[in-house]
């Protein structure tokens, strides 16, 4: 049915409650839209205050949908046909775009926004129902309707719809300035790095890699979940950390059960020299309250402790289950769990501290030089782009 249409509409939501910050919302989704869009090079689009249109010009329908629900700020968009705004021209849209050789149950909802319109809107769905009923097998149900038919008369134009899809919601990605996102390959950091995109903050990825200790498997891994969220902003950079130095200078120095705490103490530090560099604002990780050793509030504090950048932790208080809904929804459940070693499993204490006091981690820190270590690995980060996967014919 959607292949009779010839535009989407699409919907703000959230962006309305934004007063000031309004213009420049819309600016950014718009650019979202566009670039998100670029490899249908018919679509035009139009942007107004409090709607946007993509005019689809022969691009298929199915296609561009799948492309406009992963942008952040929009809440719902329908496919749309525009007609004038001329009772037997809105009559003949319906009958044209309608699917009427099957057996449907439908309702029409007709509103007029300009008053001028000679027919008043319940006058109008009696005129369109009726012409409906004629030309097929279709019935009325108002209550539980198949299709529902929306019709919108504006001055300058009408447009008919017929199904309203949710959007992703949020804010357009870009106007909450950016974030650099520590990834593993577990099932928690691409859902932070989902969260904190969809409240509209840019992101790249930071990944320790651990080679030979780590293998290319577990780096892949990693590069394909970046490439499967990467669909909501469009591409994702990743700085992948070698970072095996450092790890056997922890284990060399420290006491086995500090390996964790000064593992990540030293994460934030490379962390921070990164996003300094890459003028990134915060820091996120897919942390949670509770779920694992390093992850009790005193282990928190000592983390926290080596760098003054925001921590952002958006499950911080999400349910495992919760988290592995929205893993899911998104679409990185599957790689999260292929068993492929991290750099945190394959160094992993039998007893880590729960609750690691920070004058030792000082102690720990101060028999070796870990400063150049870190330096080390934020000059030797490799940087890679990553992109949403083509679909497979596209590969041909
Ligand atoms: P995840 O499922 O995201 O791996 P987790 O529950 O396994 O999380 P940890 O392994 O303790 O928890 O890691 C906590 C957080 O630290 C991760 O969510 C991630 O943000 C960060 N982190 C852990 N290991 C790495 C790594 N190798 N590279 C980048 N970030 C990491
Ligand atoms: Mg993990």
């Amino acid at each position: 049915m959607a292949y009779q249409f010839d535009h989407i509409l699409i919907r703000y939501g959230e962006l309305s409650l934004k007063g000031k910050n309004r213009n420049n919302f819309i600016k950014q989704l718009y650019e979202n839209i566009k670039k998100a869009t670029k490899s249908f090079p018919n679509l035009e689009i139009e942007r107004q205050h409090d709607r946007m249109y993509i005019y689809l010009h022969g691009e298929d329908p199915i296609k561009v949908k799948e492309v406009i629900a992963k942008v952040f700020g929009i809440s719902s968009f329908s496919f749309a046909l525009k007609v004038e705004s001329d009772a037997d021209k809105i009559i003949e849209a319906c009958l044209e775009s309608l699917p009427l050789e099957s057996s449907k149950t439908f309702k029409v909802a007709a509103r007029r926004s300009d008053k001028n319109f000679p027919i008043i809107s319940d006058q109008l769905n009696r005129m369109v129902a009726t012409a409906i009923l004629k030309n097929s097998e279709w019935k009325v149900d108002v209550h539980h309707p198949d299709v529902k038919i929306v019709i919108e008369v504006h001055a300058d134009a009408t447009y008919i719809m017929t199904d309203r899809y949710p959007g992703a919601g949020g804010y357009p990605v870009g106007v909450g300035g950016k974030a650099m996102v520590l990834l593993s390959g577990g099932i928690d950091s691409p859902v932070a790095a989902y969260l904190m995109m969809k409240r509209g903050v840019r992101i790249e990825c930071i990944h320790f890699a651990s080679p030979p200790y780590t293998s290319q498997n577990a780096r892949d891994k990693v590069l394909e979940l970046a490439s499967q969220i990467s669909g909501y902003q469009g591409d994702l950079l990743v700085h992948i950390v070698p970072f095996t130095n450092l790890q056997l200078a922890i284990y060399q120095n420290a006491d086995e059960s500090y390996a964790i705490t000064l593992m990540r103490r030293m994460m934030m530090r490379i962390a921070s020299g990164l996003a300094k560099k890459r003028n990134a604002l915060a820091i996120c990780t897919g942390e949670s309250v509770g779920q694992v050793a390093s992850q009790t509030l005193e282990s928190m504090q000592a983390i926290n402790e080596v760098t003054n950048m925001p921590m952002i932790r958006p499950l911080v208080c999400m349910d495992k289950v919760e988290i592995i809904d929205l893993s899911k929804k998104i679409g990185t459940y599957d790689t999260s769990i292929l068993p492929y070693e991290d750099c945190c499993t394959i160094f992993t204490p039998k007893n880590p501290t729960t609750k690691p006091r920070i004058d030792r981690c000082l102690r720990y820190e101060d028999r070796f030089d870990y400063e150049s270590l870190v330096q080390e690995c934020i000059d030797q980060a490799e940087s890679v782009w990553v992109h949403p996967q083509k679909e497979e014919e596209d590969l041909f």
